[in-house]
């Protein structure tokens, strides 16, 4: 689970690049914070870079593949 202390510096959204799973290894649209959906491991990313690749980690059959949501936008 991402942290944060001070929640003053992030605000709610419902911007729908919030809402696909990227393949891992895709080329990230947006830069943030990126949750695995399968395990919950979080990778920061930035624009114009890919996501974690298939080899960054391994899921067990009950976790399936590795799909990355965006979950914090840097703006
Ligand atoms: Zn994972």
């Amino acid at each position: 689970m991402a942290l944060y202390k001070y929640s003053h510096y992030l605000t709610s959204s419902t911007d729908p690049r919030f809402d696909p799973t990227h393949q891992p290894a895709a080329v990230v649209a947006h830069s943030g914070i990126y949750k695995c959906q399968g395990c919950g491991r979080e990778a920061a990313c930035k624009t114009g870079d890919a996501l974690p690749p298939e080899s960054d980690h391994q899921h067990t059959l009950a976790q399936g593949a590795a799909l990355w949501r965006l979950i914090v936008a840097a703006t």
